[in-house]
């Protein structure tokens, strides 16, 4: 997510943070290159001037020049600054129930499928009881796709494909909410190419209708500048309450991200991180403005793993690390806790200092082989991996389509596990051993 900017912003800050002594000089010009990063980034560029002009009054503010550790305390700047423009303050919802929601924006941004992620997150995190409603009159696909992600969340729908106007389609929406004793009713409603007059009569008279309690307009953030364009016209029609940013893990350049409180005015409430249903997250900025700059971002990684995670067979496994008790069987079943966490590079993403690391195909293959390689043992051989000799590795190469040498190069990987949690099960000689290698 957002990697470029990392990147460029890193490279510019290196130099800052490295040097003992800031001096006005050598401050300008890494300000002029965190400057031009954020433009690369397609970020506005009013919004870079201001940002670089706020940086810069406020290390002069703070004296930064004569501090102990100048570099550490720009970044911290820089990453203050970074989050006030990518909007401070809460970004929840209104905690209200029933809650209507009526989601805005172009076709193809991401709206029905924001609908259902939407859905499903206010299900899980609030436990709301949503319904969603179709609102597109063209576009009968729309409606069915609104419906199977409906069915696949469990929630009510409702939508009439014979029905061409939305007011009508909307109160009709509202009843068939109230009577499944839905408390959650989110409007999805058409989408154009381009912002036109026609689609915002339509919309107004929508909201005319529900008189929703947010009005969340879903933006592509791959369109950079232009989906802030049409952030702030849609707002101006229409007082937009939030902004779902969508595709942030595309090759999206940042700068949607990074200039849409500013420009347009509205909070950037939701983020979409891929395709599937949970690729959905709240927006934090301080997360955010964190991972840009590199920094990580753990409080979302636990977060995840403790959605993702059971927190009995995590201390469980614990337990037989400590005891040095840890078969491959657990091993596998390590592999496959990490795997529904999402995918390797997201999860790096998220560490700190990591952000800049590229878990290729390569890494996800390999994980995968050692997943065929264990899947391929008898229970018996995966409680007990010192049995895996000669035939039984030819069987299990065999079975898992890879080679002896593949199986034996697992083994001794394994081997030297269990040798590092025997050591730090303690006893002195462990501990001496330990420091050793430090
Ligand atoms: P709508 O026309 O605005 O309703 O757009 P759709 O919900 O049909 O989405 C258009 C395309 O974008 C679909 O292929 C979605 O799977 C895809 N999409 C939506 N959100 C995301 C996201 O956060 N990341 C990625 N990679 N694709 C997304």
């Amino acid at each position: 997510m957002l990697e470029n900017l990392t990147d460029k912003l890193g490279s510019a800050l290196r130099n800052l943070r490295g040097t003992g002594k800031l001096t006005e000089e050598n401050m300008t010009e890494a300000l002029k290159e965190v400057r031009q990063a954020l433009l690369s980034a397609d970020v506005h560029f009013k919004v870079a001037r201001q940002f670089v002009t706020e940086v810069k009054e406020q290390c002069v503010g703070q004296e930064v020049l004569k501090s102990v550790t100048p570099g550490q305390q720009v970044v911290k700047i820089i990453h203050d600054e970074l989050v006030k423009l990518l909007g401070e303050g809460t970004t929840e919802l209104e905690d209200k129930r029933p809650l209507r929601i009526m989601m805005v924006g172009l076709h193809g941004s991401g709206k029905t499928t924001s609908s259902g992620k939407l859905a499903r997150y206010l299900a899980k995190k609030r436990d709301y009881r949503p319904a969603l409603v179709a609102c597109d009159v063209y576009r009968p696909a729309a409606i069915d796709q609104l419906e199977m992600l409906a069915k696949n969340e469990s929630c009510t729908f409702y939508g009439d494909r014979e029905e061409k106007d939305v007011v009508k389609i909307g109160k009709r929406g509202l009843d068939a909410a109230k009577e499944a004793d839905a408390n959650l009713v989110i409007f999805d409603t058409a989408g154009r190419l381009q912002v036109d007059e026609h689609l915002i009569e339509e919309i107004k008279r929508l909201k005319k209708a529900v008189q929703p309690d947010e009005i969340l307009l879903v933006a592509d953030a791959a369109l950079g500048q232009e989906a802030v364009n049409v952030a702030k016209h849609f707002h101006e029609a229409v007082d937009c309450t939030g902004i779902i940013l969508t595709k942030l893990d595309g090759d999206a350049r940042g700068g949607a991200a990074l200039s849409m409180k500013s420009i347009s005015n509205v909070p950037i409430k939701f983020m979409g991180t891929g395709e599937k249903p949970d690729e959905f997250d709240i927006f934090h900025p301080d997360r955010m403005a964190s991972r840009i700059l590199g920094m990580g971002d753990v409080v979302s990684l636990v977060e995840k793993a403790q959605d993702t995670i059971d927190e009995k067979e995590a201390e469980r496994m614990a337990e037989k690390m400590r005891k040095a008790d840890f078969n491959l069987e657990d091993f596998l079943q390590q592999m496959q806790q990490v795997k529904k966490m999402g995918s390797l590079n997201s999860i790096m993403g998220m560490m700190p200092g990591m952000s800049g690391v590229e878990i290729g195909d390569a890494e996800e293959k390999k994980m995968a082989r050692t997943e065929a390689i264990i899947r391929s043992m008898t229970p018996q051989e995966r409680q007990t991996p010192r049995l895996l000799r000669g035939s039984r590795v030819k069987r299990i190469a065999d079975g898992s389509g890879v080679q002896v040498r593949d199986v034996n190069a697992l083994l001794k990987q394994f081997g030297q596990m269990q040798k590092m949690m025997k050591m730090m099960r303690g006893g002195k000689k462990g501990r001496k051993m330990m420091k050793a290698m430090q």
